[in-house]
Formats: C-alpha cells, structure tokens, sequence
C-alpha cells in the first residue's frame, strides 16, 4: 500500500472512476449546475463528521469552532473555490476518497445514466452519491487541499480528470488548520460560476437546507 508515501506522485483513476468522468463530461447533463450543491453537501458532511468526532476529542475543534463552508469566487483567474473547515482527509482517505469508486451502487449507476434522458442525470448524481467528480462538468482542472483535523501534514490532489491525479504534500503553513479546499479552475463556457447573484440563486435553491452556514467571499483573499 502506499499510505506512508510522503513525496508527490502521479496516479491513475480506477478504470470505473475514468469511465465515469468521460461519461459525466461528454453526455447527458444539460443540469451542469448540480455540481455546486455536491461539492456543498461534501463540505458539510465535512463539518458534521467533525462535530461527531469532537464529541470525544473537543480538541480536534481548536480556536475554530463554528464550522463554515466558504465559496470564493475569483473571475479573473476563473476561479471557484468551495472551501469547509469540516475533518479534513489524509492521504490515504484522499486517494480511496478521489481515486475510486469504493461503492456498489456505480456500476448500476453507470447503466442507469447510459440509459437516462438528457435532465435526468442530474438526479441520479445525487442518488448515486457519485458527487465529487461532478466537479468536472465545469472544470477542466480540479485542486483539492486537504488537512485532517489534528494532522500535521496536508495534500494537495489535483486532476484534470481524464485518467490520472496527482498527489503532492504541502507545507502546513500553506494550508489553514484543517478541513478541505477544493479549487476548480472553470472551463471557458463555465465562467458565469463567478457572478455573485448565480451563486446567491444556486445557493438559495440548491442548499437552503444545508445545517451548516454558507458563506460566499467575492475574491479570496
Ligand atoms: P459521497 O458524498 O456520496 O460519499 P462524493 O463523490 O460526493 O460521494 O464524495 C466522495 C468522498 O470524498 C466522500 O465520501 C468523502 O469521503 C470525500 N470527500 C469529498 N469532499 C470532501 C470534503 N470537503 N471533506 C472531506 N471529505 C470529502
Ligand atoms: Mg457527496
């Protein structure tokens, strides 16, 4: 296994994991928008985990609390970033995590989308919890910083995911103190994602449920 590597590396997606990405890239979503309301529901399941796990070692919570899921938004750059200070992933947890296709349920969903008509993948993204690699509808490179709570090292991930990723530790003063940073680098057709009242309106109608405050910056900082 490669759980003590600690030097960058270059990795190939699992067979299943590339099949998917070929297919939520080039086929059926005319709903691209649903990427925004998974990468929020990522974040504060984050943030749920955390509170669970510092019911035993509050320490894992420092001087930060309040958990907050922050979406930056940067039109120059074509940016986008969905950022929670929720558990965070080691290594390992990021490879399983990102590089992999750990349930059953993918090659029904796989099936099921070949055989959907256009709008209804957007639902069967949801329900098949395939969630995160929905990122690529709109970005042609996909960065995830990542720091375990009460880790002391962080990784960088990173994909345009068409076969392989890259794994790569970062300085931890690079990094805040834990939780998750997911950068997309917006395609050219995927710009508007930086226009403040789409996000608001994405937001309100897509995670007005969500139990953990959202909060949207103009440019990071
Ligand atoms: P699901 O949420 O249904 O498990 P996803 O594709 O959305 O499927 O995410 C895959 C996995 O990646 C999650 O189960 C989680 O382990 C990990 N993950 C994704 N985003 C985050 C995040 N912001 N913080 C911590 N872990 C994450
Ligand atoms: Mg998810």
């Amino acid at each position: 296994m490669t759980t003590d590597v600690k030097e960058a590396e270059t990795r190939s997606f699992e067979a299943d994991v590339s099949r998917l990405l070929h297919m939520m890239v080039h086929s059926v979503y005319s709903d691209r928008d649903v990427f925004l309301r998974e990468l929020i529901s990522n974040a504060a399941d984050a943030c749920e985990k955390l509170r669970y796990e510092a019911i035993a070692r509050p320490e894992l919570l420092g001087d930060d609390p309040k958990p907050v899921i922050t979406i930056s938004a940067d039109p120059d750059q074509k940016r986008l970033t969905v950022e929670d200070n929720g558990i965070g992933m080691s290594r390992e947890e990021l490879v399983e995590a990102l590089g992999t296709i750990a349930r059953s349920g993918t090659r029904a969903f796989m099936e099921r989308i070949e055989a959907a008509k256009s709008g209804e993948g957007a639902e069967l993204i949801g329900q098949f919890g395939v969630g995160f690699y929905s990122a690529f509808m709109v970005a042609d490179r996909v960065d995830v910083i990542t720091r375990k709570a009460g880790a002391d090292e962080a990784w960088r991930w990173s994909s345009d995911g068409k076969g392989s990723y890259e794994i790569a530790p970062v300085p931890v003063a690079d990094t805040p103190k834990r939780g998750t940073r997911v950068v997309l680098h917006l395609m050219e057709d995927a710009t508007s994602y930086t226009q403040s009242y789409q996000l608001e309106r994405l937001i309100k109608e897509q995670s007005g449920h969500v139990p953990v405050p959202v909060a949207l910056v103009e440019k990071p900082g």
